[in-house]
Protein backbone atom coordinates (compact mmCIF):
# COMPACT_ATOMS: atom_id res chain seq x y z
CA UNK A 1 0.00 0.00 0.00
CA UNK A 2 1.47 3.60 -0.64
CA UNK A 3 1.58 6.19 2.40
CA UNK A 4 2.91 8.78 3.16
CA UNK A 5 4.41 7.63 6.73
CA UNK A 6 5.92 4.01 6.31
CA UNK A 7 8.54 4.35 9.09
CA UNK A 8 8.27 4.02 12.68
CA UNK A 9 11.33 5.90 13.29
CA UNK A 10 10.86 10.14 12.01
CA UNK A 11 13.22 12.69 13.29
CA UNK A 12 10.66 15.14 15.40
CA UNK A 13 12.83 18.13 14.30
CA UNK A 14 11.96 17.71 10.50
CA UNK A 15 8.41 17.83 11.60
CA UNK A 16 6.86 20.90 10.79
CA UNK A 17 3.15 20.67 11.23
CA UNK A 18 2.00 19.14 14.86
CA UNK A 19 0.84 15.42 14.41
CA UNK A 20 -3.13 15.38 14.27
CA UNK A 21 -4.50 14.55 17.73
CA UNK A 22 -7.00 11.75 16.91
CA UNK A 23 -5.61 8.40 15.74
CA UNK A 24 -7.68 6.10 14.23
CA UNK A 25 -6.38 2.75 14.11
CA UNK A 26 -7.45 0.27 11.61
CA UNK A 27 -6.28 -2.38 9.98
CA UNK A 28 -9.25 -4.11 7.81
CA UNK A 29 -11.32 -3.73 5.03
CA UNK A 30 -14.71 -2.92 6.97
CA UNK A 31 -12.45 -0.75 9.25
CA UNK A 32 -11.78 1.77 6.75
CA UNK A 33 -15.52 1.48 5.27
CA UNK A 34 -17.09 2.02 8.73
CA UNK A 35 -14.42 4.65 10.01
CA UNK A 36 -14.77 6.30 6.69
CA UNK A 37 -17.84 9.06 8.37
CA UNK A 38 -15.55 9.33 11.21
CA UNK A 39 -12.32 10.30 9.32
CA UNK A 40 -14.57 12.66 7.56
CA UNK A 41 -16.11 14.11 10.37
CA UNK A 42 -12.83 14.43 12.32
CA UNK A 43 -11.31 16.08 9.29
CA UNK A 44 -7.93 17.31 10.01
CA UNK A 45 -7.91 15.91 13.52
CA UNK A 46 -7.57 12.74 12.07
CA UNK A 47 -4.79 10.58 12.60
CA UNK A 48 -5.21 7.21 10.48
CA UNK A 49 -2.84 4.65 11.12
CA UNK A 50 -3.13 1.28 9.54
CA UNK A 51 -1.98 -1.87 11.23
CA UNK A 52 -1.04 -3.50 7.57
CA UNK A 53 -3.84 -6.65 8.55
CA UNK A 54 -5.59 -6.58 5.53
CA UNK A 55 -2.20 -5.94 3.09
CA UNK A 56 -4.19 -6.91 -0.43
CA UNK A 57 -4.68 -3.81 -2.25
CA UNK A 58 -8.00 -4.68 -3.47
CA UNK A 59 -8.94 -5.05 0.42
CA UNK A 60 -7.09 -2.26 1.90
CA UNK A 61 -4.82 0.43 -0.50
CA UNK A 62 -7.63 0.88 -3.44
CA UNK A 63 -10.33 1.81 -0.34
CA UNK A 64 -8.95 5.01 0.42
CA UNK A 65 -9.02 6.25 -3.17
CA UNK A 66 -12.16 4.59 -3.38
CA UNK A 67 -13.83 6.43 -0.45
CA UNK A 68 -11.99 9.86 -0.95
CA UNK A 69 -10.06 9.45 2.32
CA UNK A 70 -6.78 10.94 3.16
CA UNK A 71 -3.90 8.09 3.37
CA UNK A 72 -2.43 6.70 6.28
CA UNK A 73 -0.40 8.82 8.50
CA UNK A 74 1.30 5.87 9.11
CA UNK A 75 1.47 1.95 8.11
CA UNK A 76 2.63 -0.64 10.64
CA UNK A 77 5.44 -3.14 9.63
CA UNK A 78 5.29 -6.74 8.70
CA UNK A 79 1.74 -7.53 10.33
CA UNK A 80 -0.47 -8.82 7.59
CA UNK A 81 -0.48 -13.07 7.20
CA UNK A 82 1.19 -13.69 10.91
CA UNK A 83 -1.02 -15.72 13.13
CA UNK A 84 -2.94 -14.02 15.28
CA UNK A 85 -1.13 -13.77 18.53
CA UNK A 86 2.20 -12.72 16.44
CA UNK A 87 -0.13 -9.98 14.79
CA UNK A 88 -1.71 -8.19 18.02
CA UNK A 89 1.78 -8.14 19.69
CA UNK A 90 3.91 -6.60 16.53
CA UNK A 91 0.69 -4.16 16.53
CA UNK A 92 1.04 -3.40 19.89
CA UNK A 93 4.23 -2.97 20.38
CA UNK A 94 4.76 -0.33 17.25
CA UNK A 95 1.75 1.12 18.59
CA UNK A 96 3.01 1.64 21.74
CA UNK A 97 6.24 3.01 20.08
CA UNK A 98 4.65 5.65 18.05
CA UNK A 99 2.21 6.86 20.97
CA UNK A 100 4.91 7.37 23.43
CA UNK A 101 6.67 9.06 21.01
CA UNK A 102 4.13 11.10 19.63
CA UNK A 103 1.17 11.11 22.04
CA UNK A 104 -2.67 11.52 20.49
CA UNK A 105 -5.08 12.65 22.85
CA UNK A 106 -7.30 9.97 21.99
CA UNK A 107 -7.70 6.83 19.79
CA UNK A 108 -10.54 5.37 18.24
CA UNK A 109 -10.74 2.12 17.33
CA UNK A 110 -13.93 0.34 15.57
CA UNK A 111 -15.18 -3.50 15.41
CA UNK A 112 -13.54 -6.71 16.23
CA UNK A 113 -10.31 -6.99 14.34
CA UNK A 114 -6.53 -7.93 15.79
CA UNK A 115 -6.04 -4.24 15.06
CA UNK A 116 -8.68 -3.12 17.83
CA UNK A 117 -7.80 -5.13 20.20
CA UNK A 118 -3.51 -4.12 19.85
CA UNK A 119 -5.00 -0.64 19.69
CA UNK A 120 -6.79 -0.24 22.67
CA UNK A 121 -4.08 -2.14 24.58
CA UNK A 122 -1.41 0.24 23.42
CA UNK A 123 -3.59 3.44 23.99
CA UNK A 124 -4.75 1.84 27.49
CA UNK A 125 -1.60 1.52 29.05
CA UNK A 126 -0.12 5.08 27.95
CA UNK A 127 -3.13 5.97 30.14
CA UNK A 128 -4.68 7.46 26.58
CA UNK A 129 -8.57 7.42 26.18
CA UNK A 130 -9.94 4.55 24.27
CA UNK A 131 -13.18 5.35 21.87
CA UNK A 132 -14.61 1.91 20.98
CA UNK A 133 -16.82 2.44 18.02
CA UNK A 134 -19.45 -0.88 17.36
CA UNK A 135 -19.22 -1.97 21.08
CA UNK A 136 -21.17 -4.29 22.53
CA UNK A 137 -21.72 -6.68 19.86
CA UNK A 138 -21.84 -10.14 21.01
CA UNK A 139 -22.29 -13.89 19.62
CA UNK A 140 -21.50 -15.66 22.78
CA UNK A 141 -19.43 -18.33 20.56
CA UNK A 142 -15.92 -18.32 21.92
CA UNK A 143 -14.93 -19.74 19.08
CA UNK A 144 -14.90 -16.64 17.18
CA UNK A 145 -11.90 -14.59 17.43
CA UNK A 146 -13.48 -11.77 17.07
CA UNK A 147 -15.77 -12.58 20.21
CA UNK A 148 -12.47 -12.34 22.08
CA UNK A 149 -11.42 -9.24 20.51
CA UNK A 150 -14.79 -7.63 21.42
CA UNK A 151 -14.50 -8.70 25.19
CA UNK A 152 -10.35 -7.44 25.17
CA UNK A 153 -11.45 -3.99 23.96
CA UNK A 154 -14.70 -4.04 25.55
CA UNK A 155 -12.68 -3.92 29.28
CA UNK A 156 -10.23 -1.55 27.73
CA UNK A 157 -12.49 1.11 26.42
CA UNK A 158 -13.77 4.48 28.05
CA UNK A 159 -16.33 4.74 25.75
CA UNK A 160 -18.29 2.02 24.28
CA UNK A 161 -20.12 4.01 21.41
CA UNK A 162 -22.96 1.54 20.88
CA UNK A 163 -25.00 1.02 17.35
CA UNK A 164 -28.17 -0.05 18.66
CA UNK A 165 -29.65 -0.41 22.31
CA UNK A 166 -29.02 -4.13 21.88
CA UNK A 167 -25.34 -3.95 21.92
CA UNK A 168 -25.76 -1.01 24.90
CA UNK A 169 -27.91 -3.35 27.07
CA UNK A 170 -24.80 -6.03 26.63
CA UNK A 171 -22.49 -4.03 27.66
CA UNK A 172 -24.49 -2.99 30.65
CA UNK A 173 -25.23 -6.77 31.37
CA UNK A 174 -21.17 -7.14 31.79
CA UNK A 175 -20.80 -5.02 34.20
CA UNK A 176 -19.77 -1.44 31.93
CA UNK A 177 -21.09 1.75 33.79
CA UNK A 178 -23.50 2.48 31.64
CA UNK A 179 -22.44 6.53 32.11
CA UNK A 180 -19.66 5.56 29.23
CA UNK A 181 -22.14 4.09 26.64
CA UNK A 182 -23.25 6.16 24.02
CA UNK A 183 -25.90 4.85 21.55
CA UNK A 184 -24.88 6.45 18.38
CA UNK A 185 -26.01 4.58 15.67
CA UNK A 186 -24.13 2.47 13.05
CA UNK A 187 -21.93 4.29 10.33
CA UNK A 188 -22.66 1.92 8.04
CA UNK A 189 -25.98 3.87 7.79
CA UNK A 190 -24.25 6.91 6.16
CA UNK A 191 -21.15 4.86 4.86
CA UNK A 192 -23.72 2.94 2.14
CA UNK A 193 -25.28 6.14 1.58
CA UNK A 194 -22.73 8.19 0.42
CA UNK A 195 -20.62 5.15 -1.41
CA UNK A 196 -23.95 4.48 -3.54
CA UNK A 197 -24.53 8.40 -4.06
CA UNK A 198 -20.97 8.46 -5.71
CA UNK A 199 -21.07 4.99 -7.56
CA UNK A 200 -20.47 6.31 -11.06
CA UNK A 201 -22.50 4.98 -13.63
CA UNK A 202 -24.58 2.14 -11.65
CA UNK A 203 -25.96 0.79 -14.43
CA UNK A 204 -22.50 0.19 -16.11
CA UNK A 205 -20.81 -1.27 -13.27
CA UNK A 206 -23.44 -3.73 -12.97
CA UNK A 207 -23.49 -4.68 -16.87
CA UNK A 208 -19.39 -5.16 -16.63
CA UNK A 209 -19.29 -6.96 -13.56
CA UNK A 210 -22.08 -9.35 -14.05
CA UNK A 211 -21.08 -12.20 -15.96
CA UNK A 212 -24.73 -13.19 -17.74
CA UNK A 213 -26.14 -11.19 -20.59
CA UNK A 214 -28.62 -10.90 -20.63
CA UNK A 215 -29.47 -10.22 -16.69
CA UNK A 216 -31.25 -13.12 -15.56
CA UNK A 217 -34.59 -12.16 -13.90
CA UNK A 218 -33.87 -13.23 -10.38
CA UNK A 219 -29.74 -14.25 -9.77
CA UNK A 220 -28.04 -14.50 -5.83
CA UNK A 221 -25.07 -12.55 -4.95
CA UNK A 222 -22.60 -14.16 -2.86
CA UNK A 223 -19.48 -13.07 -0.26
CA UNK A 224 -18.04 -16.19 2.03
CA UNK A 225 -14.69 -15.50 3.92
CA UNK A 226 -14.98 -16.56 7.39
CA UNK A 227 -12.40 -19.08 8.27
CA UNK A 228 -15.51 -21.42 9.69
CA UNK A 229 -16.56 -21.73 6.06
CA UNK A 230 -13.19 -22.08 4.40
CA UNK A 231 -10.65 -23.68 6.81
CA UNK A 232 -11.75 -27.04 5.65
CA UNK A 233 -13.14 -28.15 2.11
CA UNK A 234 -16.32 -29.98 3.56
CA UNK A 235 -17.09 -26.72 4.83
CA UNK A 236 -16.50 -24.37 1.45
CA UNK A 237 -17.54 -27.60 -0.44
CA UNK A 238 -20.84 -27.48 1.41
CA UNK A 239 -21.76 -23.78 0.62
CA UNK A 240 -20.49 -24.18 -3.16
CA UNK A 241 -22.64 -27.00 -3.48
CA UNK A 242 -25.46 -25.00 -2.19
CA UNK A 243 -24.81 -21.72 -4.28
CA UNK A 244 -25.08 -24.12 -7.20
CA UNK A 245 -28.28 -25.22 -6.94
CA UNK A 246 -30.30 -22.27 -5.72
CA UNK A 247 -32.25 -22.19 -8.59
CA UNK A 248 -31.01 -18.94 -10.02
CA UNK A 249 -27.48 -17.91 -10.61
CA UNK A 250 -25.28 -17.62 -8.43
CA UNK A 251 -22.01 -14.95 -8.35
CA UNK A 252 -19.43 -15.67 -5.47
CA UNK A 253 -16.85 -12.61 -5.34
CA UNK A 254 -14.43 -14.57 -3.65
CA UNK A 255 -12.37 -13.13 -0.88
CA UNK A 256 -8.28 -13.80 -1.47
CA UNK A 257 -8.91 -16.28 1.38
CA UNK A 258 -11.49 -17.86 -0.36
CA UNK A 259 -9.93 -18.28 -3.52
CA UNK A 260 -6.77 -19.56 -2.04
CA UNK A 261 -8.90 -22.39 -0.18
CA UNK A 262 -11.31 -23.46 -3.94
CA UNK A 263 -7.32 -24.09 -5.13
CA UNK A 264 -5.87 -25.73 -1.95
CA UNK A 265 -9.04 -27.88 -1.25
CA UNK A 266 -9.33 -28.91 -5.21
CA UNK A 267 -13.04 -27.72 -5.39
CA UNK A 268 -12.27 -26.55 -9.01
CA UNK A 269 -14.99 -28.80 -9.94
CA UNK A 270 -17.28 -27.09 -7.54
CA UNK A 271 -16.68 -23.95 -8.37
CA UNK A 272 -17.32 -24.23 -12.41
CA UNK A 273 -20.87 -24.48 -11.56
CA UNK A 274 -20.60 -21.23 -10.40
CA UNK A 275 -19.60 -17.73 -11.29
CA UNK A 276 -16.78 -16.88 -9.18
CA UNK A 277 -15.10 -12.96 -9.56
CA UNK A 278 -12.30 -11.67 -6.70
CA UNK A 279 -13.48 -9.50 -4.31
CA UNK A 280 -15.07 -6.09 -6.37
CA UNK A 281 -14.43 -2.26 -5.05
CA UNK A 282 -16.68 -1.57 -2.31
CA UNK A 283 -18.42 1.15 -4.87
CA UNK A 284 -19.02 -2.29 -7.60
CA UNK A 285 -19.93 -4.47 -4.29
CA UNK A 286 -22.55 -2.01 -3.33
CA UNK A 287 -24.00 -1.62 -7.19
CA UNK A 288 -24.05 -5.21 -7.51
CA UNK A 289 -26.17 -6.19 -4.44
CA UNK A 290 -28.72 -3.12 -5.16
CA UNK A 291 -29.26 -5.26 -8.24
CA UNK A 292 -29.17 -8.68 -7.11
CA UNK A 293 -32.16 -10.47 -5.81
CA UNK A 294 -30.64 -12.02 -3.27
CA UNK A 295 -27.55 -11.76 -0.85
CA UNK A 296 -25.83 -14.61 0.88
CA UNK A 297 -22.75 -13.99 2.75
CA UNK A 298 -20.93 -15.12 5.83
CA UNK A 299 -20.18 -10.81 6.47
CA UNK A 300 -20.22 -9.21 9.16
CA UNK A 301 -20.80 -5.67 7.30
CA UNK A 302 -23.36 -7.10 4.37
CA UNK A 303 -25.78 -8.06 7.57
CA UNK A 304 -25.90 -4.52 8.23
CA UNK A 305 -25.76 -2.84 4.97
CA UNK A 306 -28.48 -5.31 3.73
CA UNK A 307 -30.85 -3.47 5.77
CA UNK A 308 -29.73 0.07 3.78
CA UNK A 309 -30.26 -1.62 0.79
CA UNK A 310 -33.54 -3.65 1.60
CA UNK A 311 -32.72 -6.38 0.29
CA UNK A 312 -33.09 -10.43 1.54
CA UNK A 313 -29.99 -11.76 2.87
CA UNK A 314 -29.06 -15.58 4.13
CA UNK A 315 -26.31 -15.07 6.77
CA UNK A 316 -24.13 -18.13 6.40
CA UNK A 317 -23.23 -19.02 9.82
CA UNK A 318 -23.25 -20.96 13.11
CA UNK A 319 -24.57 -17.42 15.20
CA UNK A 320 -24.32 -13.72 14.52
CA UNK A 321 -23.66 -11.03 16.80
CA UNK A 322 -26.18 -8.70 14.39
CA UNK A 323 -29.80 -9.68 15.63
CA UNK A 324 -31.17 -6.70 14.87
CA UNK A 325 -30.36 -7.55 11.17
CA UNK A 326 -32.91 -10.43 11.54
CA UNK A 327 -35.42 -9.00 13.90
CA UNK A 328 -35.84 -6.87 11.59
CA UNK A 329 -36.61 -9.29 8.68
CA UNK A 330 -33.72 -8.61 6.65
CA UNK A 331 -31.58 -11.61 7.26
CA UNK A 332 -31.94 -15.38 8.21
CA UNK A 333 -29.62 -17.26 9.76
CA UNK A 334 -28.83 -20.38 7.78
CA UNK A 335 -26.33 -22.76 10.37
CA UNK A 336 -24.17 -25.50 8.32
CA UNK A 337 -27.02 -28.56 9.67
CA UNK A 338 -29.42 -26.59 7.11
CA UNK A 339 -29.69 -26.65 3.33
CA UNK A 340 -28.66 -23.14 1.97
CA UNK A 341 -30.46 -24.08 -1.46
CA UNK A 342 -33.68 -25.23 0.61
CA UNK A 343 -33.41 -21.78 2.56
CA UNK A 344 -33.26 -19.92 -0.33
CA UNK A 345 -35.80 -21.27 -2.66
CA UNK A 346 -37.91 -20.13 0.27
CA UNK A 347 -37.07 -16.94 0.54
CA UNK A 348 -37.10 -16.39 -3.89
CA UNK A 349 -40.59 -17.73 -3.30
CA UNK A 350 -41.84 -14.65 -1.39
CA UNK A 351 -40.98 -12.82 -4.77
CA UNK A 352 -40.67 -8.90 -5.75
CA UNK A 353 -43.27 -8.25 -2.72
CA UNK A 354 -40.31 -8.91 -0.08
CA UNK A 355 -37.98 -6.56 -1.59
CA UNK A 356 -40.75 -3.91 -1.75
CA UNK A 357 -41.56 -4.87 2.57
CA UNK A 358 -37.52 -4.82 3.13
CA UNK A 359 -37.20 -1.37 1.32
CA UNK A 360 -40.21 0.30 3.24
CA UNK A 361 -38.63 -1.05 6.27
CA UNK A 362 -36.14 1.49 8.28
CA UNK A 363 -32.99 0.58 8.84
CA UNK A 364 -32.17 -0.68 12.96
CA UNK A 365 -28.99 0.89 12.55
CA UNK A 366 -29.62 4.28 12.94
CA UNK A 367 -30.46 7.57 11.45
CA UNK A 368 -26.98 7.94 9.63
CA UNK A 369 -25.28 10.37 11.85
CA UNK A 370 -23.76 7.82 13.64
CA UNK A 371 -20.34 9.55 12.29
CA UNK A 372 -20.65 13.17 13.56
CA UNK A 373 -21.34 11.69 16.68
CA UNK A 374 -18.37 9.71 17.45
CA UNK A 375 -16.30 12.55 15.91
CA UNK A 376 -18.10 14.70 18.22
CA UNK A 377 -17.40 12.46 21.37
CA UNK A 378 -13.58 12.17 20.42
CA UNK A 379 -13.04 15.94 19.92
CA UNK A 380 -14.85 16.71 23.33
CA UNK A 381 -12.20 14.18 24.81
CA UNK A 382 -9.50 15.12 23.21
CA UNK A 383 -10.26 18.62 24.34
CA UNK A 384 -9.89 17.59 27.83
CA UNK A 385 -13.80 16.61 28.91
CA UNK A 386 -14.38 13.79 30.95
CA UNK A 387 -16.13 10.76 29.78
CA UNK A 388 -19.69 11.70 30.86
CA UNK A 389 -19.28 15.45 29.98
CA UNK A 390 -18.86 14.02 26.18
CA UNK A 391 -21.59 11.79 25.91
CA UNK A 392 -24.23 13.93 28.03
CA UNK A 393 -22.73 16.64 25.28
CA UNK A 394 -23.40 15.17 22.20
CA UNK A 395 -26.15 12.06 22.48
N1 LIG B 1 -17.17 -5.74 0.25
C1 LIG B 1 -16.56 -5.13 -0.83
N2 LIG B 1 -16.28 -5.90 -1.94
C2 LIG B 1 -16.59 -7.23 -2.01
C3 LIG B 1 -17.21 -7.83 -0.89
C4 LIG B 1 -17.48 -7.07 0.23
O1 LIG B 1 -16.29 -3.93 -0.79
O2 LIG B 1 -16.31 -7.87 -3.03
C5 LIG B 1 -17.45 -4.93 1.46
C6 LIG B 1 -18.88 -4.96 1.91
O3 LIG B 1 -19.62 -3.96 1.28
C7 LIG B 1 -18.77 -4.74 3.42
C8 LIG B 1 -17.36 -5.19 3.75
O4 LIG B 1 -16.72 -5.47 2.53
O5 LIG B 1 -18.86 -3.37 3.74
C9 LIG B 1 -17.39 -6.39 4.63
O6 LIG B 1 -16.11 -6.85 4.81
P1 LIG B 1 -15.78 -8.34 5.20
O7 LIG B 1 -16.88 -9.22 4.77
O8 LIG B 1 -14.39 -8.61 4.70
O9 LIG B 1 -15.63 -8.30 6.77
P2 LIG B 1 -16.65 -8.40 7.98
O10 LIG B 1 -17.71 -7.37 7.76
O11 LIG B 1 -17.18 -9.79 8.03
O12 LIG B 1 -15.82 -8.08 9.17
Amino acid sequence: MQARQTSMTYPTETRIMPSPDIAVVLGTRPEIIKLAPVIRALASRARIIHTGQHYDFALSGSMFDELQLPLPHLVLEGIGGNTRGHQIAMALQQLTTHFAHDRPNAVIVQGDTNAVSAGAQAANYLGIPVIHVEAGLRSHDRAMPEELNRLVTGVLADVHCAATSVNADNLRYEGIDPARIAITGNTIVEATTATLANAPDRAAIVSKLLPWAPTPAQWALATIHRPENTDTPEALSRIMQGLAHLGVPALLLAHPRTLAAITRWGLHDAASALAIAPAAGHREFLSLATAATLLISDSGGVQEECTVLGKPLLVVRRSTERPEAQEAGFARLVTPEQDIAAVAREVLAEGPGLEAKLRATPSPYGDGRAGERIAAIACRIADGESVQEAIAGTV
